[in-house]
């Protein structure tokens, strides 16, 4: 498709700003409400990605505005000097909602990288066994994704990410994923934690097998070593229960030492939260080991107690399970569609035959804002507000958009075929 001279205006001007780091952006948006977006040229788009599972309550939801606006106007930062009542009510909050055990404590921080390396701050802290040996090693999954400071990158599995930025933080095991055989023997008397997303998002939205959390709880527990279950992306309702552990099918019943959440916490504002679950975890780190200036400031926290106010006032957490069946089942009807994968309303359907990235270029000709998020995996992440009729809309769509997917593919081969 032709761009348009305003298209051509933002983008000189974002290349001659921004860091290229991320690559180019695909449209300039301008404002949103609900699951919807629009663009600068007027064009408006069913957003179901949101902002990569982070509005969970949609774009300018008006209890959400309304709580950070009037928080803005009262206290907005006060550093680690003081308390906000904002600050302490979502803590106290957040580990109820995550049945914490007594003695557990939440540190705020401002994005999920953030709250992984709390949790390898607290990792690095756990005392060696009865054995004496030291403990200098962490054991994280193939396919994990944990963020892209140098500890939370030195966690993430994917090479390209690391390579350019060696040395890295050293000590860190991988495992390949779903075998629990190879993550029982890597968990030995040197493991300080093993790090796991209970569904790998970024990964490609893969679902571990059943009893892989249980064999990795049963291993850290062996072991002496911490449990963190890295939820910044399955956490705060997304994948229909707050905590994607607390789902039967997913955790179950395991309780983790730690958890770490981001993504759907704040709605939108940056906030990310370490909880180590009962007293030992909750003090392996000591007063004045750790911290942040913006960390858990009062809009933050007030956005994120707006966002949990309205999850449970208008039973979101169940939302985000039924829609999330319906959601699967409709796009495993799709013609060319072999899989779907994720629980609640954090998905990925494959489409082996196809590049996702044509599947999410013609999703986005016709009006829907998904990701590719692996070769062949498109995820779906909508708000937790998405109604029954935007998801239908779109699984509905979905057929032309596979086809016009399949035609791009066509065309680039006739277009390598002409370059020939
Ligand atoms: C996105 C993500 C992170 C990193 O969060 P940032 O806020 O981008 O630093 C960490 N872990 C998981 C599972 C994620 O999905």
């Amino acid at each position: 498709m032709a761009e348009t001279a305003p298209a051509e205006t933002w983008r000189t001007a974002h290349e001659a700003a921004l860091l290229p780091a991320l690559g180019r952006p695909q449209r300039l948006l301008t404002h949103g409400s609900g699951a919807r977006v629009w663009d600068a040229e007027g064009r408006e788009y069913l957003d179901l990605l949101a902002g990569i599972a982070v509005n969970a309550l949609g774009h300018a939801h008006p209890d959400y505005v309304r709580a950070v606006s009037e928080q803005a106007a009262t206290l907005g930062q006060i550093s680690n000097y003081f308390a906000s009542e904002p600050q302490i009510a979502l803590a106290s909050r957040l580990l109820a909602l995550a049945e914490a055990p007594a003695g557990s404590a939440v540190y705020f921080c401002n994005s999920g990288a953030e709250a992984n390396e709390a949790a390898l701050k607290m990792a690095r802290r756990v005392p060696a066994g009865p054995g004496g040996a030291p403990r200098t090693t962490i054991v994280a999954v193939e396919g994990s994704f944990h963020g892209r400071t140098m500890g939370a990158l030195a966690m993430t599995s994917k090479e390209a990410f690391r390579a350019p930025f060696e040395p890295g933080v050293p000590g860190i095991r991988f495992v390949p994923f779903g075998d629990e055989a190879a993550l029982r023997a890597a968990v030995d008397e040197t493991c300080q934690a093993v790090i796991v997303e209970p569904i790998q998002g970024e990964g490609g939205v893969r679902n571990h097998p059943a009893g892989y959390l249980r064999a990795a709880r049963e291993a850290t527990r062996e072991a002496g070593a911490l449990l963190v279950l890295d939820e910044v992306q399955t956490g705060i309702g997304r994948c229909g229960a707050w905590f994607a552990f607390q789902r039967p099918d997913i955790g179950e019943g395991i309780v983790p030492d730690v958890v770490t959440l981001a993504k759907g916490l704040g709605g939108g504002l940056p906030i990310g939260a370490t909880i180590p679950f009962g007293s030992s975890a909750a003090h392996l780190l000591q007063p004045g080991q750790h911290g942040s200036t913006f960390a858990g400031n009062p809009i933050v926290t007030a956005a994120a107690g707006a966002v949990l106010d309205v999850i449970e006032r208008d039973g979101l957490v169940a939302a985000a399970q039924d829609l999330g069946e319906r959601l699967a089942s409709a796009l495993m009807k799709a013609d060319g569609v072999t899989a779907v994968s994720g629980a609640g309303l954090l998905r990925a359907f494959e489409l082996p035959e196809l590049d996702s990235h044509d599947v999410v270029a013609a999703a986005l000709e016709a009006g829907f804002i998904c990701n590719a998020v692996s070769a062949h995996r498109v995820r779906l992440a909508p708000p937790l507000i998405v109604s029954a009729e935007q998801l239908d809309a779109f699984t509905a769509a979905l057929p032309d958009i596979i086809a016009a997917a399949a035609r791009r593919v066509k065309d680039k081969e006739k277009e390598k075929e002409a370059a020939a």
